[in-house]
């Protein structure tokens, strides 16, 4: 990945945020949900969690689920730009919570929607710039909706987690072959 860390680490929150909406519960459904997400995710500069910043959260994911599986390099490029416009963005540098130091992009003040907009939607407007945005992947396993960002080095992985989805569609395959030899 020709990306720095902090960028690395931008987007496995941008993918974390997508997929909380992927799963069979909703994992932003109550504030405690994005409470727990901050915290998973050490945003930092974030002070009391409200049901507003709940709800723009929520949209703001939605937003970005539609840039990562944009049909098109122009469609994603007009739905960043869009996202981007309406957001402040200040670059500075920090050093926080172990990480070494990296820039972080939102402005003081920022909600949590709009850090986490300004932060993932830099980084993913590297991606684009960059050319990687076939790295912006859906899982392959038909029951499954999770994003993930395909960091191998040709570009191979088609399923969200191999431990999981990869290694169920393996037993799946498996299973058929086994069935069509008997
Ligand atoms: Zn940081
Ligand atoms: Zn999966």
């Amino acid at each position: 990945m020709p990306f720095s860390h902090d960028m690395v680490y931008s987007l496995a929150t941008v993918v974390d945020l997508i997929n909380t909406g992927a799963g069979e519960r909703d994992g932003l459904a109550e504030v405690g949900d994005l409470e727990e997400f901050v915290r998973r995710r050490e945003v930092s500069g974030v002070g009391v969690v409200t049901r507003r910043d709940l709800a723009e959260v929520q949209a703001l994911r939605e937003e970005f689920h539609a840039v990562f599986t944009a049909p098109d390099q122009p469609t994603a490029v007009t739905l960043l730009n869009t996202l981007l416009q309406r957001t402040r963005i200040t670059p500075h540098l920090a050093e926080h919570d172990g990480h070494p130091l990296h820039v972080h992009y939102f402005a003081p003040g920022s909600s949590v929607a709009e850090h986490l907009a300004a932060d993932c939607g830099v980084a993913l407007a590297h991606v684009l710039v960059e050319n990687e945005r076939d790295r912006l992947r859906t899982c392959a396993a038909p029951d499954c909706s999770h994003v993930f960002v395909d960091e191998s080095r040709n570009r191979s992985r088609v399923y969200c987690d191999s431990r999981t989805c990869g290694n169920r569609m393996h037993v799946a395959a498996y299973r058929a072959r086994r069935r069509d030899a008997s």
